[in-house]
């Protein structure tokens, strides 16, 4: 008798195990944590038209399941993100180069304070130095991205020269926080076959922009750039700024209530991704060609 109450204590416990570790698996891969979420996209689509099978990381999966990619110009286009949907009403705050000792931390409390989730495109040399500022980042709701180790203008490099930019990056940030970064932006913009087919196989989104605040020159105020982003910021619009000057601190006080009041809803470039993803399947669009619509500067120099 005591033996077999024990026996089912033990399986009891083993259940209740069993199902802590699948909950703890579901969180880290993020499964079922975008799949249902309330942030606003076009009408007629819904996350909830999807089958119960398919999540956004599902469809994401879908993207790098390609036998033989191409990465011949504009092949390799088909595959960036320079906006979201235009008819959503998402937004993606963007800031590159970081994390800077002095200005990340300035930036995130205004974010959290506002509730803002935004997309840091960190450089491994930085993530390296301040560890502590890229877990803040992460506890404040943003999302990290790979920037390269060293700001490196990629376009010449070979492809195992990339992959050792790319992947410090990813180790470093790793190592920092725990994370994989899921998504990549090259710095200035500059892309190539190479670069295109190494961030496939670390199976990373690239990203681009659609609004570039021109923040890097030095003529350029924070009035110019508050008016900038207040006159083009529309659904879908993805923002550049770098998050290394007191003049972007003040931009991002300035301009989140003023673009909440234009009826978009700040969502971080994964998100965005994920509703691109979302509209394609359910239109039945299938493979890697990510429409790019209303695409405002060509950023690839190639
Ligand atoms: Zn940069």
């Amino acid at each position: 008798m005591a033996r077999r109450l024990f026996l089912s204590g033990l399986m009891f416990f083993l259940i209740l195990v069993a199902a802590a570790e699948s909950e703890a698996a579901k969180n880290r891969s993020g499964e079922g944590r975008e799949s249902r979420s309330p942030i606003p996209i076009p009408s007629g689509l819904a996350w909830s038209a999807l089958p119960t099978h398919i999540t956004s990381e599902t469809l994401r999966q879908m993207d790098f399941a390609e036998k033989s990619p191409s990465f011949d110009f504009p092949a390799r286009k088909a595959r960036y993100f320079y906006n979201g949907l235009p008819d959503s009403h998402c937004i993606a705050l963007t800031f590159d180069d970081g994390p800077n000792p002095r200005y990340t931390r300035a930036i995130l409390g205004i974010l959290r304070e506002k509730k803002v989730p935004a997309t840091f495109f960190l450089l491994g040399e930085n993530v390296r130095r301040y560890h502590d500022i890229v877990c803040d980042i992460i506890a404040s709701g943003c999302e990290v991205g790979n920037h390269s180790f060293s700001h490196a203008n990629m376009g010449r490099f070979t492809p195992a020269q990339i992959r050792e930019e790319l992947n410090k990056t990813q180790e470093e940030v790793k190592s920092a926080c725990g994370v994989d970064p899921r998504i990549v932006r090259f710095p200035y913009g500059v892309s190539s076959a190479d670069v295109a087919r190494v961030a496939y196989e670390m199976r990373l989104d690239i990203f681009f922009w659609s609004l570039d605040t021109d923040d890097y020159k030095k003529g350029v105020t924070k009035e110019d750039m508050v008016n900038t982003i207040l006159k083009d910021a529309k659904g879908g619009s993805i923002i550049l700024m770098h998050d290394r000057g007191q003049k972007e601190v003040d931009v991002v006080r300035e301009i989140i209530d003023r673009i909440r009041a234009k009826g978009l809803e700040f969502v971080t470039c994964s998100e965005m991704a994920d509703r691109v993803r979302m509209k394609r399947y359910l239109e039945g669009k299938t493979g890697a060609s990510h429409p790019s619509p209303a695409v405002k500067k060509n950023t690839d120099k190639e």
